[in-house]
């Protein structure tokens, strides 16, 4: 049977290893723009729930899969959604802090007392999490307190480094362990909206242990999604408790926006670099998230310090580099993603062959992917066709990160073709599957024939199974494509 075409992400001309997500806002949210980032080869958007409602976010997946559609290129969805933040209340108008001034920090709205001017902050035990000498960080550390005194009612503080104060601004507390719910009202009403429309991925903002991931996974599993879960790591407790996170979510996100508040800005590359090779080691995708082009949000050029960090998280093999603000209300969208393909491409390109030596091998499952890898690395410009029902076997694959050679994954199940988006070196198809094995790999060899993936004699190492009387197993094939 010659299956009907599936559905493909890149031209090999342009297969990169490392994927690229977008945030969607409104610089991106038209459906021209839509069409020129998702053939520029976007491979995930990003909704920030932070700042959507249900009309709007609605509207906006339904209008990604249509341009999916039309253009024949499909990327997945991940729902960002904002999780538990402290915050600032309103203000009549915004207020000039002054260095050394006192200031006080009180649930509900701010009351002052001896002369001391108040603000409101949504979080009522406060009080209790903080004691004199803690660091309040206040709109993205734009602002920095020092408190002085505490009580249930009232956190007195002192200005350290001040600001314009407007109103709702974000507070972070680094090193405090606050009680807050891992997911608020809203979250839970956007996590119902998102099952709905089939996201694709969840993203849970300041996990600080296992146990907020499996809050998520009960969710999902309650609403009957298969949805993968994205940890997002941006606090300290998200860095001593990374393990646990790591093993307990489907893939992590290094949220260097607000991590770089939480922790001290120079230790910032190290937690990076660790978080990269832990999720690598457990065989978890990754994501570089965050200020990787924040000047393109102005400018049509990137600095070169933004190009070595994109090369820098390219080299550490992250799986994804994440724009944020720079496509959601930058003027520079499109820009930005080719400066990150050009940037990806060449540092790929100038990879010598090797792969992931390190990599812990638990059974003989593992053994045979990484002879496949070593096997395919060994035959040239060849490639990894490989077929899967749950995305794990590409997983697997793709932690051996083996340099030029790319894992050619072929599922019949349309979520896994989106979850495999997210993994290094993997480029998913979908088509449906034969029941003999055999035919399935023809169907793939010729699949990637038409769309000129591979040509005609080139070697590929397949990993699939065979019938053996009643029995499957698993092996490995070299086998030329005709
Ligand atoms: C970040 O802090 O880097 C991040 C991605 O999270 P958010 O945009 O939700 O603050």
């Amino acid at each position: 049977m010659n299956p009907p075409p599936p559905a493909a992400s890149t031209p090999k001309a342009a297969f990169r290893l490392t994927k690229i997500i977008f945030t969607l806002g409104p610089s991106t949210q038209d459906e021209a723009m839509l069409e020129k980032l998702i053939l520029a080869g976007v491979d995930v958007c990003r909704l920030n729930m932070a700042h959507a409602d249900e009309a709007w976010t609605r509207t906006m997946i339904r209008r990604v899969r249509e341009v999916c559609r039309r253009t024949q290129r499909h990327i997945a969805l991940l729902m960002d959604v904002k999780g538990p933040e402290i915050r600032t209340g309103d203000l009549a108008e915004p207020v000039d802090l002054v260095a050394g001034q006192l200031i006080d920090l009180m649930p509900g709205p701010g009351e002052p007392e001896d002369g001391v001017f108040a603000v409101g902050v949504n979080y009522p035990l406060m009080g209790g999490d903080v004691r004199a000498g803690t660091v309040v960080l206040v709109d993205s550390g734009l602002i920095r307190l020092e408190v002085q005194s505490t009580s249930p009612s009232r956190v007195r503080c002192r200005v350290v480094v001040p600001a314009k104060l407007h109103s709702r601004r974000h507070i972070n507390l680094p090193g405090v362990k606050v009680r807050l719910p891992a997911l608020t009202p809203k979250d839970r009403a956007d996590i119902e909206v998102g099952v709905e429309e089939q996201v694709d991925f969840f993203a849970l903002s300041f996990v600080r242990e296992a146990d907020d991931i499996d809050i998520l996974r009960r969710l999902l599993s309650d609403l009957k999604s298969s949805a993968r879960i994205v940890a997002k790591v941006e606090d300290q407790s998200g860095i001593t408790n990374l393990d646990e996170i790591i093993v307990a979510s489907d893939a992590v996100m290094i949220a260097r926006g607000d991590l770089g508040i939480e922790v001290p800005m120079e230790t910032l590359p190290l937690f990076q670099k660790m978080a990269v090779e832990a999720c690598i080691r457990h065989r978890k995708p990754v994501i570089v998230a965050t200020h990787l082009l924040e000047s393109m949000i102005t400018s049509p050029v990137p600095t070169r310090a933004e190009v070595s960090d994109i090369a820098s998280a390219v080299w550490s093999t992250a799986d994804a580099i994440m724009l944020s603000g720079e496509t959601a209300t930058g003027l520079y969208p499109l820009e930005c993603v080719q400066f990150m393909k050009r940037v990806a491409g060449r540092v790929e390109e100038s990879e010598p062959k090797g792969y992931n030596t390190a990599l812990p091998l638990k059974n003989n499952k593992d053994r045979l992917l990484r002879s496949a890898v070593v096997l395919a690395q060994e035959l040239g410009d060849s490639g990894i066709v490989v077929f899967t029902r749950n995305g794990f076997l590409p997983q697997s694959l793709a932690a051996l990160r083996a340099k030029r050679c790319p894992i050619y994954a072929f599922t019949d199940e349309p979520q896994v073709f989106r979850h495999m988006l997210l993994m290094w070196g993997v480029e998913p198809f979908l088509m449906p599957f034969a029941a003999d094995p055999e035919e399935v790999i023809c169907a793939a060899f010729a699949y990637l024939l038409r769309r000129n993936w591979v040509r005609q004699g080139d070697w590929m190492v397949v990993v699939t199974n065979v019938l053996a009387g009643k029995k499957t197993i698993d092996t490995i094939q070299m086998r030329p494509v005709e």
